[in-house]
């Protein structure tokens, strides 16, 4: 089908044409015909969302430099675009070249959050190609997918040929090179799969088979294939000094989510938050050096025209030259008349210094994640940040002029009592007097959001149980009461779509079954508000019969197989056990910059966290 001839016709029947025409700065336009290997990087949400996760440009770019090779895009298009496809029988398709996707090598989707899921098996389906992977045929492309969800792959088994683990800039060129062999040789897309499941990071979940108990918990991992691994080791990236970064990255037509230059600093953290699924799956910590993050700034600015530079990380001033880099850049910065956001920021006076510079008189909010209410759950959830910490930096933000503070908490976490969504009210009164106390009155604003805890794979809390829906919904009804403070205004996350996402982060292959319901009933996009529909979820699980209880309120025990245990992240499972131990016991275990903590990753690629000198300590903070 040639989909450009009927492109205006779809065009003109939806809001935002430039979702889908192609044509940005910095695409590449490669002959087909000259290349071997047809890859479709698949977003599975909409393009103001994908078109601002790095990850795409990287791969991308990296991706596109093999002459074999040819990355393309697609993303989920918004529900006015999938009726015009209908309408004039138009089957999903590649920015690039208007190609249909089911004419491609290989459908990659990224995992970024257990709400796109239904809209993976949409986009499948808006393809012409059938979601399960065993009623694929030959003719139809490999469906691939990677990304931090990926960790947990179970509920997607059914629907993807192959995960790719762990870092994707070596593994993924590497795989889809081998393909183009394969092809040459006529292989099979079994005899492929069979030919690469050895590889670092490579999963093929039809491969196994998987045996439960009788209680419904995994009995064992049966493999159908005896080549393949008892467990998958993800693959990393020892050093990012060396892996191409984009320096003409895509410039959208339109306003994205982020419309900024951004140049990643550093991959990994050190600080051991036990609730956080990166700080563990990332690991080691891996710098680029000054001068390549300067250099890579001054190019994208230069070939993007972007007025806004961004750093990339998980804790932007835990870079171990966070000061003369962020000299250099406000430098940089003012020459170029480009402003500089620099996102969570370590509190001291360096920081302040930095943001008094960089937002001047504008001072837009300090954002602070204590992320629990008490001194005793932030021991528990290992978060090094004190009570002192917060309101020595507010006060100091209040002094320097800052009217709005963010505070951000979670709620549901392990050991969580009224008496720590006591201390989140406490804490935003507390902010209240300090300001009262510094500038005597006036305009001066404090906002409180709280989430939803979420266990995840891989994380100190993977065994526990989650808060049920009934349990979120009377802590929000409290904290609503105790936050009715003057100048405090509370904000939530629905608990409905916690659940779900709770049970996908520790779902097994069952819960493809309740995924499959829910997009047989129209799911999609549900990581939008408005495109959420809790009936047709409730209608999925009663057809699916899924006991959401046994994967959200039910505690693991420490010897359950767990069904992404046949992931293995680096990180040991000793050290996870003995982190949800000390947890418990509400121990702390320091930052393991000054001294190794003993996760294990170290077995595996050398750590440069341990070379890192320890810097002074101090709590989180963004502008
Ligand atoms: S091996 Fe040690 S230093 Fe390295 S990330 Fe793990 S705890 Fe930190």
């Amino acid at each position: 089908m040639i989909i450009s001839e009927k492109l205006n016709a779809l065009l003109k029947q939806v809001e935002k044409p430039a979702r889908y025409i192609g044509g940005e700065t910095g695409i590449v336009i490669k002959n087909i015909d000259e290349t071997k290997v047809r890859f479709a990087f698949a977003f599975p949400d909409l393009y103001e969302i994908g078109m601002s996760y790095m990850g795409l440009q990287i791969l991308y770019n990296i991706l596109n430099k093999e002459s074999d090779i040819y990355c393309e895009r697609v993303f989920a298009p918004a529900p006015d675009m999938v009726a015009a496809m209908k309408k004039e029988n138009v089957p999903l398709f590649t920015l690039e070249t208007k190609t249909p996707i089911k004419e491609m090598d290989f459908l990659g989707f990224t995992l970024q959050y257990e709400m796109s899921f239904s809209s993976i098996l949409k986009m499948i389906d808006l393809s012409g190609i059938p979601v399960l992977a065993s009623e694929r045929s030959e003719a139809d492309p490999l469906i691939i997918a990677g990304g931090p969800c990926a960790y947990n792959p179970e509920p997607l088994a059914d629907f993807i040929d192959l995960f790719i683990i762990g870092d994707g800039e070596k593994s993924l060129p590497a795989l889809l090179n081998k393909y183009a062999d394969a092809k040459e040789k006529g292989m099979t897309k079994a005899e492929f799969l069979k030919s690469v499941v050895n590889d670092t990071g490579i999963y093929v979940p039809s491969f196994y088979d998987v045996v439960y108990n009788e209680d419904g918990t995994v009995k064992e991992y049966k493999k159908l294939y005896d080549e393949a691994p008892d467990r998958v080791e993800r693959c990393i990236v020892p050093s990012l000094e060396e892996i191409p970064f984009p320096t003409e990255p895509m410039v959208p037509f339109i306003e994205t989510v982020h419309d900024r230059a951004v140049v990643e600093t550093f991959r990994g953290c050190t600080r051991g938050c036990r609730f956080c699924q990166a700080g563990m799956i990332y690991r080691p910590v891996r710098e680029r050096s000054k001068d390549k993050i300067i250099d890579l700034a001054r190019k994208q600015l230069a070939n993007t025209g972007h007025e806004e530079l961004s750093l990339l990380s998980l804790s932007t001033s835990d870079y171990s030259a966070f000061e003369p880099l962020a000299i250099e850049l406000m430098q940089e910065c003012k020459k170029q008349n480009v402003s500089l956001s620099l996102p969570s920021l370590r509190l001291d006076t360096f920081s302040f210094k930095v943001l008094e510079e960089i937002q001047g008189y504008k001072k837009s909010g300090l954002t602070f994640a204590p992320e629990a209410g008490t001194q005793r759950l932030r021991d528990v959830i290992n978060k090094g940040i004190t009570e002192k910490d917060i309101f020595d930096a507010v006060r100091q933000a209040v002094e320097l002029g800052w009217k709005h503070i963010k505070l951000y908490f979670m709620i549901g976490l392990p050991t969580e009592t009224y008496s720590d969504l006591d201390g989140i009210a406490d804490i935003a009164r507390k902010i209240m007097e300090i300001h009262k106390d510094v500038c005597g009155g006036g305009r001066f604003n404090v906002t409180v959001s709280v989430s939803n805890f979420v266990p995840k794979a891989h994380t100190p809390f993977q065994w526990t149980a989650q808060d049920s829906t009934e349990n979120f919904t009377e802590k929000h009804n409290y904290l609503h009461e105790k936050l009715k403070i003057k100048g405090v205004t509370f904000n939530y996350h629905d608990d409905a779509v916690s659940t779900y996402e709770a049970v996908f982060a520790r779902g097994d292959r069952r819960t493809g079954k309740l995924l499959l319901e829910a997009f047989r009933q129209g799911c999609y996009l549900d990581g939008w508000s408005e495109h959420f529909d809790l009936e047709k979820w409730q209608n999925a699980i009663e057809l699916s019969g899924t006991d959401i209880d046994f994967y959200t309120t039910r505690k693991r025990e420490f010897d359950e197989i767990l069904p992404w245990q046949i992931i293995d992240s680096a990180v040991t499972t000793s050290f996870l056990k003995s982190e949800a131990q000390k947890a418990v016991n509400e121990q702390v275990t320091p930052d393991c910059r000054y001294g190794c903590a003993g996760c294990g990753i170290n077995r595996r690629v050398k750590c440069e966290a341990e070379g890192i000198l320890a810097k002074k300590g101090g709590a989180d903070f963004s502008a």
